[in-house]
């Protein structure tokens, strides 16, 4: 082939070899990063607004590469999610964060990422399950963050999965709220305990107007729903100030803590027990 029109010029365009090598490594990578122990599960509190207490620890996955160094979870769980080894890492991340969840203050409650193709494998629900089981921790202390995109493909296969689960004791969170569609439906649908609105809605080192209403409005709803208000990514005193205002009941983010390992949690929990 020849160098024609436009069109054909991308398929000479470095970076995008560069891209397609990077993933085609971090495949193969991945696969035998959790054997070769790269992979290792840290953890965000996520705290009451009114008393400032840890409410429940996120489970936030990382990766140490021996030469790439920390890769970020939005460079990996994408490629794992189109290569399906989402399947493999996310049953590994929730057999260990329940492991570190069960030291934990019967009180305090983890929460744990699904990919949509997570619950696609036939007996996932029971899986997530005999997990707990194994590592000890009750079912009520699990709470699973999923997002709109799970509803996309097979909702009937997705209402099976969250009523087996419900029914059993897990709660289920609805992430990144604000930034897909017809979120309404699914809180309307689905046995949701939580909403977690996205931080796009704090960036900044103000809450916007617009934000602000939006917040309120999601605010009003959760109490009448009984649902409680995570509002994520809270960087500043004055967005910590203006979600409480809002109504928000929880919040996260790099004011309270960044996501910290399993001991520094640990650690993080008696001391708040102790003062
Ligand atoms: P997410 O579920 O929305 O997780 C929150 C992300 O926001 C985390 O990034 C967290 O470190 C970051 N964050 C928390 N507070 C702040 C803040 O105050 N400011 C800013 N700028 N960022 C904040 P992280 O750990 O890089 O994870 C990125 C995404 O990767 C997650 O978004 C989630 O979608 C995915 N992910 C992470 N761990 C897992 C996992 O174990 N399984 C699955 N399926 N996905 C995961
Ligand atoms: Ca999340
Ligand atoms: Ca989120
Ligand atoms: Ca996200």
């Amino acid at each position: 082939a020849k160098v024609g029109g436009r069109n054909q010029l991308r398929f000479f365009d470095p970076s995008m070899t560069r891209d397609l090598v990077r993933k085609k490594e971090i495949e193969t990578e991945l696969r035998s990063a959790i054997l070769r122990d790269e992979l290792s599960i840290f953890f965000q509190p996520i705290v009451d607004l009114k008393t400032g207490r840890i409410r429940t620890f996120e489970a936030l996955v990382r990766w140490f590469h021996p030469e790439k160094g920390e890769l970020r979870p939005d460079e990996f769980i994408p490629v794992a999610e189109e290569t399906g080894v989402i399947i493999t890492l996310g049953n590994w991340i929730t057999a260990q964060a329940a492991k570190a969840a069960a030291q934990w203050p019967d009180d305090v409650t983890l929460a744990v990422n699904l990919s949509p193709l997570q619950i696609r494998a036939p007996g996932a629900a029971l899986g997530i399950l005999n997990a707990l089981r194994d590592a000890g921790l009750p079912p009520h202390r699990l709470e699973l963050e999923v997002t709109e995109s799970l509803f996309m493909d097979d909702s009937e296969n997705t209402a099976r999965f969250m009523q087996e689960l419900s029914a059993a004791g897990v709660n289920f969170a609805l992430d990144d709220f604000g930034t897909g569609y017809s979120s309404l439906g699914y809180i309307n649908n689905f046995p949701f305990k939580k909403i977690k609105v996205d931080r796009s809605f704090v960036s900044g080192p103000h809450i916007g107007r617009k934000s602000d209403a939006i917040i309120r409005a999601v605010a009003e709803m959760g109490s009448t729903l009984e649902m409680e208000i995570v509002a994520e990514g809270l960087e500043t005193v004055e967005q910590v100030q203006a979600v409480s205002a809002a109504g928000c009941t929880l919040g996260q983010g790099y004011y309270f803590s960044r996501a910290v390992p399993d001991f520094l949690a640990a650690m993080l929990l008696a001391q708040e027990r102790d003062g």
